[in-house]
């Protein structure tokens, strides 16, 4: 590759200079270079064109009216555009401190005047080296962002998988665990003005008898149960329900902002949407399936640690069990929690 070209393109030099000898000057000796090379004659224009042209280099010089090369180069390194442009400073100043504040502005570069060319073309090839190094750095930090934004999505997927429970597509008892003492640590809580919810209310399900239905049928008829019940449950519960496989034949309803009144009926409706319509497993398989539930409930007046809850649910649920199978019943602080505000509306 020929020094005055990257990657094929011819290289664009850009100069900017408030004096029209220096200007035209540098513009030929630079064409006889064969680089590409457009002029200004104040930093305003310089910036206009800089951001029109993008060029790889840029030599400004720095005593200029209105803008001076310290301010442009300031605002081309703030370009994030511009920003790996390789700037050339042309100064009459040789004094350290004024190189120091020229590198402090972001040049990279300074060239004393009055100009001696064949410095001044070998400053412009190094510069154009490094020019080329920033962008093809800058290439490849963009294919790394674009990398690292779709390690996200995946990690995210991957996240979102690790919750699900593969068999019924429910989510599963880790999603419980992690969203459990959130939801509780709500109740109750304030949004402004506003309550979130008072009450939460959680149900622990099982199927009644599933170890019959293995032992009859096989685990592949199990495994059929268990789909159309996630899928049935999750065609009826409240939009505010949501269904985690506990494990094994175990699922559990988590209910935020359902009154204790209405509590009940819910259960109920869970149970009947089980029981009322039998599973057709297979062309001429039909299963009555029935699901016991133990509710319990968590309000404001009553925190429960997740621990605690879903053991008062557990206890309910033996107890419903315990009265024959197919029915709801409640832990006994639920109960009383019910009682309390039945009939109120
Ligand atoms: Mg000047």
């Amino acid at each position: 590759m020929l020094p005055n070209q990257d990657s094929g393109q011819i290289c664009k030099i850009l100069i900017i200079d408030d004096e029209l000898t220096t200007r035209l000057i540098l513009k030929k000796k630079l064409e006889d270079e064969q680089y590409q090379v457009q002029v200004a004659n104040n930093g305003q224009e310089g910036i206009v064109i800089a951001q029109k042209f993008d060029p790889d280099l840029i030599i400004c010089d720095w005593m200029m009216p209105l803008l001076n090369g310290l301010e442009v180069c300031q605002k081309i390194k703030a370009d994030p555009q511009l920003d790996g442009t390789f700037f050339i400073l042309l100064t009459g100043r040789e004094e350290v401190s004024d190189r120091v504040t020229g590198l402090d502005s972001g040049a990279d570069e300074f060239l004393c005047k009055p100009i001696d060319i064949n410095e001044l073309k070998a400053r412009v090839r190094a510069g154009l080296r490094i020019s080329r190094l920033n962008r093809q750095l800058k290439a490849t930090n963009e294919k790394l962002n674009l990398v690292n934004k779709q390690l996200n999505v995946r990690n995210e997927l991957l996240q979102s998988l690790s919750m699900t429970d593969a068999m019924t597509g429910l989510l599963n008892r880790r999603a419980l665990d992690q969203s459990l003492p959130h939801l509780l640590a709500q109740v109750g809580k304030r949004d402004g003005y506003q309550i979130h919810y008072r009450y939460i209310c959680i149900f622990m399900m099982d199927v009644d008898y599933f170890k019959r239905v293995n032992d009859n049928y096989g685990h592949k008829i199990g495994d059929y149960v268990l789909k159309f019940l996630a899928q049935r449950l999750q065609a009826n519960v409240r939009p505010n329900s949501s269904v985690y496989r506990y494990g094994g034949e175990e699922i559990v309803c988590v209910t935020q902002g359902i009154h204790p009144k209405n509590v009940l009926d819910y259960g109920e409706s869970l149970r009947k949407a089980i029981a009322d319509y039998p599973f057709k497993v297979s062309a001429d398989l039909q299963l009555a399936i029935t699901i016991s539930l133990g509710g319990a409930i968590a309000s404001d007046a009553h925190a429960f640690t997740p621990h605690d809850l879903l053991h008062q649910a557990d206890l309910a649920l033996y107890q419903a069990k315990h009265d024959g199978r197919n029915c709801v019943r409640f832990s006994s602080q639920a109960e009383l929690l019910i009682k309390t505000h039945a009939g109120s509306s």
